[in-house]
């Protein structure tokens, strides 16, 4: 879609000394690898460079290099010279940082979210494309930067989890090449692989055990729903981010073309969507109800005091005539 920034852009960073990188609130290892990828590559230019994130690190992410450089509370941003915001299909994604750093000038956006909803000074937004990550990759070689090891580690595992393991129709001979050219670098794929997706706790297999037992099935099997409600938390011990990846689970049945998973939080009902093919585009239910994401991959949250079957409710009255269409 819309490259026609990123001449601007290079120029933005080439001029740049001191970079703020943000990405989308609760970040999953796309946003992450992106940002530290991003991060690191910009200090190798020279720059100083600070890493925001309104929530710290998930104990699942914690394994990519230089997480502990993220900060959590803004800094004085008179010192800022250029923002770069990653992996945000909206502005409202950003976060409670937005306002604040919609001040800074230029803020650069580098997405790749289907229905991407334009906000910042200088845009790159390829939708369709299979991450930020691999973006980010082609980022670097338009500023002809040095990719470190750290920084090919973190941009390898946004890619791995962003295409599911390279299975998600976003998957294309771009991004095996920009994998291989990572893996070439230095990537160990067995070692990202076993971080990202070997790294359950007795807790999670618990809770898992218990989110899978409300499997329900609908339109001859083609609409797939499970839940996780408080009470199972709070019976497995386990926590809101353990529950990354469960949906693959009911999206993995033969039978299945869209896939949905409630989660009861504090204060809020989320909503993951997964779908099979170009046939059924969960991003536009997803931007119907509140959200966003892209056409196999998105979510919504329910934040008006709806309970689960009101949410459920909702969302079978947009996704059964998708699939029995
Ligand atoms: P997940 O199901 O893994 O949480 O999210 C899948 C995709 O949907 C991600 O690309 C994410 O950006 C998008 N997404 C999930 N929840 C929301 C939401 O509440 N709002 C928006 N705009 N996008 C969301
Ligand atoms: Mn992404």
């Amino acid at each position: 879609m819309s490259a026609k920034h990123l001449n601007e852009i290079i120029k933005a960073i080439q001029k740049a000394n001191t970079i703020l990188v943000a990405t989308h609130v609760f970040p999953d290892a796309d946003a992450l690898g992106s940002q530290l990828g991003l991060s690191n590559i910009l200090e190798g230019m020279g720059k100083t460079v600070i890493r925001y994130s309104e929530e710290p690190v998930s104990y699942l992410y914690d394994f990519l290099p230089d997480c502990e450089k993220l900060i959590c509370e803004l800094p004085d941003l008179s010192q800022i010279d250029c923002v770069i915001v990653l992996d945000c299909g909206d502005r409202l994604r950003v976060g409670k940082a937005l306002e604040a750093l919609l001040t800074i000038h230029p803020m650069i956006v580098v997405d790749h979210h289907t229905g991407h909803q334009e906000f910042g000074d200088l845009r790159w937004v390829q939708s369709g494309r299979a991450s930020t990550g691999d973006m980010i990759y082609e980022l670097s070689k338009a500023l002809i930067a040095e990719i470190s090891l750290d920084a090919a580690y973190c941009l390898y595992a946004a890619i791995v989890a962003d295409t599911g393991s390279f299975k998600y129709a976003s998957t294309t001979a771009t991004t095996f090449t920009i994998a291989g050219a990572l893996v070439a670098r230095g990537v160990n794929p067995e070692q990202v692989a076993t971080k990202l997706f070997d790294n359950f706790t007795e807790s999670r297999l618990h809770l898992l055990q218990t989110v899978l037992s409300t499997l329900e099935l609908s339109a001859e099997g083609k609409l797939a729903l499970i839940t996780a409600t408080r009470e199972m938390f709070e019976l497995s011990g386990a926590a809101s981010d353990d529950t990354e990846s469960f949906i693959n689970y009911p999206r993995a049945l033969t039978s299945v073309k869209v896939a949905v998973f409630l989660k009861e939080k504090e204060g809020a009902i989320s909503v993951s969507m997964r779908s099979k093919g170009s046939q059924y585009d969960v991003s536009e239910v997803a931007r119907k109800l509140g959200g966003g994401g892209h056409r196999n991959a998105a979510g919504c949250k329910f934040r008006n005091g709806e309970t689960l079957a009101e949410a459920r409710e909702q969302i079978f009255a947009l996704l059964l005539p998708l699939v029995e269409g």
